[in-house]
């Protein structure tokens, strides 16, 4: 069977995304990254079992979007919730990238009942209204509650593909879905737009909860949020530049 090869350059995309966003503290020993294939849509690329901060592009495997698993004979271990990057690429044929990470500032916000994550910095656009402009109903990201699907005894993973459908179901049209009591999934057009929202979803996490202990908070409007997003996201190139050269130094 002849194997469509990913461009290299992707691959190292994955590649450097795991290593920023270890650096950066959004993954730590826990939690993925992958890209939809870019010769294939019916698949997609993330590593094996693997520290994301150890990830080499040796490791990186190719997925189907179908089932979840890898195309391969004898695969090594695989993450136990890969089924969040297959159902979202089967439910959103616009997502290029997918990142699930535990991010510690935004888990408070998949706990508290009664708030809700909102675009509270012109940096953070992303996080108001859906995919498509105009959806937003000020409430904020989505937020998954595994019990609504498999009770109140699971381990909170996402470890069938019925449980990633009912994930991507959640996070509909939106760029993030919070899941109660465990972290956030992001999706994005690219590697990139998916670590840059990462990153800054840790950062409005944290500017909320500062403002908030302040008193009471004024976010984004959807139309300032869509303008504030297309402006910051079109630089994206910038911090990704950036990011890679720290995360690739031995120093930092
Ligand atoms: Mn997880």
């Amino acid at each position: 069977m002849f194997e469509a090869m990913a461009r290299p350059d992707l691959i190292q995309d994955v590649v450097d995304a795991n290593r920023i966003l270890y650096r950066k503290g959004i993954l730590d020993a826990f939690g993925h990254v992958s890209a939809r294939h870019d010769r294939d849509p019916t698949r997609f690329l993330m590593a094996r079992n693997l520290a994301p901060g150890q990830v080499q592009a040796a490791d990186i495997l190719a997925y189907s979007v179908d089932s979840g698993e890898p195309l391969m004979e004898a695969p090594p271990k695989l993450y136990l919730e890969r089924y969040i990057h297959s159902a979202i690429y089967q439910a959103r044929p616009d997502v290029m990238a997918v990142v699930h990470h535990h991010s510690p500032a935004v888990l408070p916000f998949t706990i508290a009942r009664g708030v809700r994550l909102r675009p509270v910095c012109h940096m953070c656009g992303f996080l108001g209204g859906g995919a498509s402009e105009g959806a937003g109903d000020g409430a904020g990201p989505p937020v998954f509650e595994i019990r609504d699907h498999a009770g109140d005894a699971t381990d909170l993973l996402i470890r069938s593909r019925e449980l990633g459908a009912a994930l991507a179901t959640c996070l509909g049209a939106a760029r993030i879905v919070l899941m109660r009591g465990h972290g956030a999934t992001v999706v994005a057009e690219s590697v990139k737009l998916a670590v840059y929202r990462s990153v800054y979803a840790e950062v409005n996490a944290k500017l909320q909860a500062q403002a908030m202990a302040l008193g009471e908070v004024t976010a984004l409007s959807d139309s300032e949020a869509k303008a504030a997003r297309i402006t910051v996201e079109g630089q994206v190139e910038r911090p990704w530049n950036l990011w890679k050269q720290e995360a690739n130094s031995n120093d930092a």
